[in-house]
């Protein structure tokens, strides 16, 4: 057995496919004819760009971003003028200078210490690869078309490999490097193919032709296992694939206990084609629209324009149902080079969000404007990101204000009457969540942060992950003093962690009496079942009784034990 990360959910049964690139060689020695290098290299950027535009008009909306930064990639000025320069000054051949250009672009991605910038080296890699296969004049083996249902196994899958994937015969696919967040892992997800990445030397154990079973959900990887647990996993797989069929005829229906208390299910997205994927699973809103990473993956700051594409985009798949739309949350784990922020001591404790947004105003109104200008498309509402006092409430609304008179004063449409909430993330906000009620339309609560900064416990430490706790008293606490003080105050309150999904925790959420959850598209229908089988006075007595246990450990077992 093999223990890798559970990278996308779902058991696969099935005959190995060994995926191998060959190794590149790359000759080096001076040329004579630097113009004929520089056109090869003009030749193969042409080349490459034509096969990746293929790839993309080939593969789901959902991954096309993704390709949409490998041609960004392509036309970086720095990586053009860079291979331009080493085959002018050094004499390369284009082989050569494209390699040491990409090498030392990979080094400074990976160099990074944020997760999700490292992995962007892949995307680096990935495009690096191509061309220089073009330029060598040999092909990437092609995953697109395969002849029967098999399992990749794979040193690494780059976004390419990934995105052309033959979704018929593809049962799921394993590898030895990678990690949650890169980018193979983040598009087996979208497309529901099951996978484990990070088994290290998966590659070293298996042939051509062997069986493997793998729980994309627990990371376990059996290789020709006895045929009595090939069936087992087989049953375990059609029982799934059973479960998930029933869960879909949901897709229509309203999340409301037995007796009758009604939570809306909104969906966590990132990007106008995650709202397409929120629809197809039934979502009943968008809880959380996570606008940094229209920010990231580019060399400046989006337009007015560009942003209001964008956000119209999402308001208008979601039709009537609301769309929280949070501004600017970069600093802490999430990096803009190009805004060149200052290495600092304690990133989650520093400028980040709202405080970068409230000191430089001009970013900050930008996102407004283009905001109020969407909300006519459809029910947008705007959540600021970790607001941990009344006065950045009101600092934030009045630009808002100046936002509105500017588009008022220009004669352009806007809408004048958007509802304004904030994330309540940060102790501080949910300790005087009362008097916060008085400034706002709702309240969000954003788990992730709550946590970090209520135990003080640094959400991306891998060494201090196990006090990252999600069941510890001092959370649960806060929470219900969050949603009783927003119910005073008349208004709702809704919660956008990681925690919102957390089939253990539901259940003690509706008891506190949440008004809305947000979650990830493959969490609604299942909550929505639980919900649907659960009573809400019930739930009370229940989150009662665990607002009185006095360990997390305690809680857990609780919890866990009630939603078996
Ligand atoms: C949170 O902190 O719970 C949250 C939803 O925001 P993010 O994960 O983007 O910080
Ligand atoms: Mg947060």
């Amino acid at each position: 057995m093999y223990k890798g990360i559970g990278a996308s959910p779902g058991i696969a049964v099935g005959k190995v496919l060994l995926f191998k690139k060959e190794d590149i060689v790359i000759e080096s020695g001076a040329v004579d004819d630097v113009e004929k290098e520089q056109n090869r290299f003009h030749g193969a950027l042409k080349k490459t760009r034509e096969q990746i535009e293929e790839i993309k008009r080939r593969t789901l909306a959902e991954q096309q971003a993704i390709l949409d930064a490998h041609l960004m990639i392509l036309e970086d000025p720095e990586l053009i003028g860079g291979v331009e320069g080493a085959i002018r000054a050094e004499k390369l051949n284009a082989e050569a200078a494209l390699e040491k250009v990409m090498n030392m672009f990979i080094a400074i991605f990976e160099s990074m210490e944020n997760g999700y910038m490292k992995e962007r080296a892949a995307d680096i890699r990935d495009v690096g690869e191509r061309l220089l296969m073009n330029l060598l004049g040999k092909e990437l083996p092609n995953l697109a078309k395969l002849k029967e249902p098999v399992i990749i196994v794979a040193h690494d899958l780059t976004p390419s490999d990934t995105a052309q994937l033959d979704r018929e015969n593809v049962l799921g696919f394993v590898t030895d490097i990678g990690g949650r967040t890169s980018h193979s892992a983040i598009m087996a997800r979208t497309m529901e193919i099951p996978a484990v990445v990070g088994l290290k030397d998966i590659t070293q154990h298996v042939k051509n032709g062997d069986i493997l079973v793998f729980d994309g959900e627990e990371g376990i990887v059996l290789v020709n296992p006895e045929d009595a647990l090939v069936r087992e996993y087989a049953r375990k797989r059609e029982e799934q694939l059973q479960a998930k069929k029933e869960l879909r005829k949901l897709i229509n229906s309203s999340t409301i206990s037995t007796d009758g208390r009604k939570v809306e299910l909104g969906c966590n997205i990132g990007n106008p084609k995650d709202a397409k994927k929120a629809d197809e699973n039934g979502a009943e809103g968008i809880g959380l629209y996570r606008t940094e990473f229209l920010y990231m993956d580019r060399t400046s700051l989006p337009t007015e324009e560009e942003q209001l594409e964008a956000y119209k985009a999402v308001l208008e798949i979601m039709g009537k149902r609301p769309v929280i739309i949070r501004t600017l949350d970069i600093g802490g784990d999430k990096e803009l080079p190009y805004m060149n922020l200052p290495k600092e001591m304690n990133p989650f404790l520093g400028y980040r969000a709202i405080r970068i947004c409230l000191d430089r105003k001009e970013i900050f109104k930008t996102q407004l404007r283009a905001l109020l200008r969407a909300g006519i498309y459809g029910n947008l509402k705007i959540m600021y990101p970790m607001i941990s006092s009344v006065e950045e409430v009101r600092a934030a609304n009045k630009i808002l204000e100046e936002a509105k008179q500017e588009l008022q004063h220009e004669g352009k449409d806007y809408a004048s009457n958007i509802a304004v909430g904030i994330m309540v993330e940060i102790p501080a906000a949910a300790v005087i969540s009362d008097m916060l009620a008085r400034e706002v339309d709702f309240f969000s609560i954003g788990t992730n942060d709550l946590i970090q900064y209520t135990t003080a416990v640094d959400r991306m430490n891998e060494k201090i992950a196990h006090l990252y706790n999600p069941f510890h008293p001092a959370l649960l606490r806060l929470i219900k003093l969050v949603i009783d003080n927003g119910h005073k105050a008349g208004i709702w309150v809704g919660m956008c962690g990681e925690a919102a999904g957390d089939k253990r925790l539901i259940p003690v959420f509706l008891g506190m009496g949440l008004d809305e959850l947000s979650m990830g598209a493959g969490s609604i229908l299942p909550a929505r079942k639980q919900i649907q089988s659960l009573s809400y006075e019930e739930m009370k007595v229940v989150a009662d009784q665990v607002l009185q246990m006095d360990t997390a450990e305690e809680i857990e077992k609780f919890v866990t034990k009630l939603c078996k």
